[in-house]
């Protein structure tokens, strides 16, 4: 269970926020995961939510995910792009395969909204 180890790394970082922030609550999360990552969204948000349930601060937390699609820039031509597909993608303007993968691979906490 890959996604539950990174749900609890999530939620204990949010409980030193609340408590560093003295806040009542952490009323939002929202997360941005790339395509990547290896991460399986649905089960992240299932572990999250059955987690969060351990702590009075987070368990009324609400998580929000963004996908992040891939991205690329071409080091022919400099054009970046996104694209659906890690298999030989190319780029759209000159054909190029000499690519640079420079998003897609993340797990990154965008902001939080707490309760004070
Ligand atoms: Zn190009």
């Amino acid at each position: 269970m890959h996604e539950a180890s990174i749900a609890m790394g999530l939620l204990n970082s949010l409980e030193e926020l609340a408590e560093k922030e003295n806040a009542k609550k952490v009323v939002k999360v929202k997360v941005r995961i790339g395509k990547l990552s290896g991460i399986v969204i649905d089960s992240f948000v299932f572990a999250f939510n059955a987690l969060k349930e351990e702590s009075p601060k987070l368990k009324e937390t609400e998580l929000i995910v963004e996908e992040v699609p891939l991205k690329y820039r071409c080091r022919e031509c400099g054009e970046e792009f996104s694209c659906e597909t890690v298999f030989f993608p190319e780029c759209p303007k000159c054909k190029s395969i000499n690519l640079e993968l420079i998003s897609g691979e993340e797990l990154e906490v965008v902001n939080a909204e707490i309760e004070v």
